[in-house]
């Protein structure tokens, strides 16, 4: 089949949705690096790194776009001349015609994204966020209208995004009382007269919608509604958590040893040269496991209040590690045992899975891209040793 490719844009446009940038922790740095929005995107590479080896491979490959995790830049540069190492990639990537977008802490917390990925490779099922943001803000539209008039309020409300709860849409309450009003003299009343009591059987309809839509929705609805001057209340919903957020807590589907889940985890990644570490009696029943792709030591509180048996994560230093290990002895029963990985290897499983997803969303639009997802490993540490120890030093 012949390829139509697509324009960057709609390749960013593509990603965007999958991992929206609004997702994105307020430190961090999450979009397009390199690239023209106009330029055609036929080939794209996936990497956990924006680094030189990677680089080579783009430019051996003939791709057009790296999607990367990583961020070529977290922290202000003043120059990418490309005496500087960052500097030189940007000059060749340009030089090339490679585009370069980072999907970072937007594609942690996404559906589909970094920590479903880890999650769904070490074998968790019945997901959900270990630190959950919260979900979309809604408001609720409470309209007054005369009741031959409530079936075109909620068309119209409808039209523009009201009332849509997961896979329904026009979703309304609707109540029927009694209103009452006195029109002034100046007033144009489209039910009673002037200076008189008018009693009308009004229907209360009740939607909800999200808070960016407002403006959209009360035009709507003074557009709709028959009277002069509607009546309605607009109230901000309490938030609730979202379904996604920062790392996910499953289960296994069925328990395990912490040694045999731990050969598990290493038999699910890629191979680098820390391999796996763990903290624990080996024989602890694992059953119930958080997971954060990347550096986890961060989130040792929700980790203890999510009530796991082990925490999958990397990057974890001794202090936090050793109080974890220390507290969870104390309260004696271990728990949670610790899981470490690589931070790259934790965070690798995503790239064949937003690759894929790619693809399905530009088939989804009639345009299409071959995509490779890197399998150079890009972990900083290359060798590990082990020696005999000092004599008379702990074994
Ligand atoms: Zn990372």
């Amino acid at each position: 089949m012949d390829l139509v490719p697509a324009t960057l844009a709609q390749v960013v446009a593509a990603l965007d949705r999958r991992y929206p940038p609004s997702g994105a922790q307020a430190w961090d740095s999450v979009g397009l690096i390199t690239g023209d929005p106009d330029q055609l995107v036929r080939r794209v590479l996936f990497a956990v790194d924006p680094v030189a080896a990677v680089v080579d491979e783009a430019l051996a490959r003939g791709v057009d776009l790296v999607v990367t995790h990583h961020p070529l830049f977290l922290r202000p540069v003043h120059s990418v001349a490309a005496t500087t190492f960052k500097g030189a990639v940007v000059h060749r990537l340009v030089r090339a015609g490679v585009a370069l977008y980072n999907a970072h802490t937007n594609a942690d917390a996404a559906a589909g994204g970094v920590a479903d990925a880890l999650a769904e490779a070490i074998g968790l099922v019945e997901t959900v966020p270990l630190v959950a943001a919260p979900g979309e803000a809604l408001d609720k539209h409470v309209v007054f209208v005369p009741v031959e008039a409530a079936g075109r309020l909620v068309d119209a409300l409808s039209a523009v995004g009201a009332g849509a709860l997961g896979e329904y849409r026009r979703c309304a309450w609707t109540t029927t009382g009694e209103g009452t009003f006195v029109p002034s003299d100046q007033a144009h009343p489209a039910v009673g007269h002037t200076g008189e009591v008018a009693s009308v059987v009004e229907a209360r309809v009740e939607m909800v919608a999200p808070r960016s839509l407002r403006s959209a929705v009360l035009a709507a609805l003074r557009a709709a509604h028959p009277y002069e001057e509607p009546a309605f209340d607009v109230l901000e919903l309490a938030a609730s958590p979202g379904g996604t957020g920062l790392g996910r807590v499953g289960r296994l589907p069925a328990p395990m040893r912490l040694d045999a889940f731990a050969r598990q985890v290493a038999a699910a990644l890629p191979v680098t040269a820390q391999g796996i570490r763990y903290a624990g009696d080996p024989g602890l029943a694992v059953r119930r496991v958080a997971v954060l792709g990347g550096s986890g030591d961060g989130e040792f509180d929700a980790v203890r209040a999510a009530g796991v048996d082990a925490y999958v994560t990397s990057d974890l230093r001794h202090h936090p590690a050793s109080e974890a290990r220390e507290r969870a002895l104390f309260d004696g029963r271990g728990l949670p045992a610790l899981v470490d990985t690589a931070h790259f290897a934790s965070e690798w499983p995503w790239l064949p899975r937003a690759a894929e997803a790619l693809r399905a969303d530009l088939a989804a639009t009639g345009t299409s891209v071959d995509t490779h997802v890197s399998i150079l490993c890009t972990d900083p540490w290359t060798a590990r040793v082990e020696g005999p120890g000092p004599s008379g030093g702990p074994l």
